[in-house]
């Protein structure tokens, strides 16, 4: 079983980054430690063994990280969601909706086709704002979303609400 103490053990609190008044979740800590990054990667894999995954989304940068791992424990492959600007070749986007503006993830056009059954991969599930518009690329991209996937929800922020439809699976509930 996946040692969820020690994972949390190596998930630390910055105040005030990136803004004043935020208390962020730095996860470098966790990638640093072979156990709990192992174990990170077979707990957001796990519920997924048997969902016929065919592709990973990672939500850039940290999704990234998690995604591929993923992508390789479920014999799957792997799809960078990427900030605007960021693909070389076609993209589909799917703008979104900050604290103050707007922002826009994409992925490459070819990357999924019709029927790819696909999870999407993030370190944390906040307000729900990148997840919503990641569930909603995939789908956009003709992709049939089969779970979210992340290691920490920050519940207070309320994100599962925003994606009851996905039901998102969070190792980590604080
Ligand atoms: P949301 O869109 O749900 O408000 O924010 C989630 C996105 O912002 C994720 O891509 C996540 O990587 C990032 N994020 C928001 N807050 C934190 C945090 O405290 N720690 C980390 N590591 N990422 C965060």
């Amino acid at each position: 079983a996946v040692d969820l103490d020690a994972i949390l053990a190596r998930i630390r609190d910055i105040p005030d980054f990136p803004k004043p008044g935020i208390l962020f979740k730095d996860i470098t800590p966790l990638l640093a430690d072979h156990a709990a990054l192992a174990g990170t990667v077979t707990g957001l894999a796990a519920p997924f063994r048997d969902a016929g995954v065919d592709r990973v989304v990672g939500l850039e940068a940290r999704g990234f990280i998690f995604g591929a791992p993923v992508a390789l424990t479920l014999g799957a492959g792997f799809v960078p969601a990427r900030k605007a600007g960021k693909l070389p070749a076609a993209v589909i986007e799917q703008p979104y909706d900050l604290e103050y503006g707007t922002a826009t993830v994409e992925v490459h056009a070819d990357a999924i086709t019709a029927g790819s059954r696909v999870l999407i991969v993030d370190d944390v599930l906040a307000t729900g704002g990148t997840g919503r518009a990641a569930v909603d690329l995939v789908r956009k991209a003709g992709g049939t979303v089969v779970g979210f996937s992340v290691l920490m929800e920050l519940t207070a922020l309320r994100g599962r609400e925003r994606l009851s439809d996905v039901e998102p699976h969070a190792l980590l509930s604080v």
